[in-house]
């Protein structure tokens, strides 16, 4: 059965760094992408934009394919979206199904800061996407759960439903939401940074314009 993999963030804005490892992904596990905005991410500062305007930002980055799709489960929810909730949640929709927790290598070295951070092997597998510019340094306790779950054949992910963890190996494309925010209150244009599909509307980029 082809996993479901989701791949979480604030996208704050959502960028082609983003699109283009999850669309990767979706193809190294022949997996359906979810991309999954988060609410109050419990460990990060608030984002500058409103959950509304990333969520139109998203849709307007995905137009015109089918393999990535947009999951807003966790806006929907009240209080700090939580992943291991959201996996668990998951879990219960689906059943078997192979589930994959899709991260950053810099996201990834943060997992022993996530609520109830072990569980999360017990819903899903997880992949790791190379990163570039990420100054990583996993942690002792993450190393010791690496050293028994991780996994060389990605092909491993697709045979079970959860436990797993393996490195995807994607294109390195070094763009951040960081650096995009600051360009755009700089006054400046990122437009091969960004979809195209979010410059047909001048107002999706107005809130981080508007950080002048
Ligand atoms: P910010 O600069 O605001 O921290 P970001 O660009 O890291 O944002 P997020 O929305 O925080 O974007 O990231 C969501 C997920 O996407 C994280 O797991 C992050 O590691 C991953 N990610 C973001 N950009 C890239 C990229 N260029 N290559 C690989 N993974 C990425």
């Amino acid at each position: 059965m082809k996993p479901l993999a989701l791949f979480g963030g604030t996208f704050d804005p959502v960028h082609l760094g983003h699109l283009s490892v999850a669309w990767e992904a979706a193809e190294l596990l022949d997996a359906e992408v979810r991309l999954m905005p988060a609410h109050v991410p419990p460990h990060r500062p608030a984002p500058l934009a409103s959950a509304d305007q990333r969520v139109a930002l998203l849709k307007a980055a995905l137009q015109g394919q089918a393999r990535l799709a947009l999951d807003t489960r966790e806006l929907e929810r009240q209080g700090p979206s939580y992943t291991v909730d959201t996996l668990r949640e998951l879990r219960a929709e689906i059943g078997e199904r192979p589930l994959v927790l899709l991260v950053g290598a810099d996201a990834f070295a943060g997992l022993p800061t996530w609520h109830r951070w072990r569980e999360l092997f017990k819903l899903a597998h997880i992949g790791v996407l190379s990163r570039p510019g990420a100054d990583v340094v996993v942690p002792d306790e993450l190393h010791a759960e690496v050293a028994q779950r991780g996994v060389a054949d990605v092909r491993l992910l697709r045979e079970s439903s959860s436990g797993h963890m393996a490195e995807l190996s994607v294109t390195p494309l070094e763009i951040s939401a960081t650096r995009i925010r600051e360009l755009l209150a700089e006054g400046r244009d990122p437009r091969y940074l960004l979809p195209c599909g979010v410059f047909a509307d001048a107002s999706l980029l107005q809130p981080y314009r508007s950080a002048r």
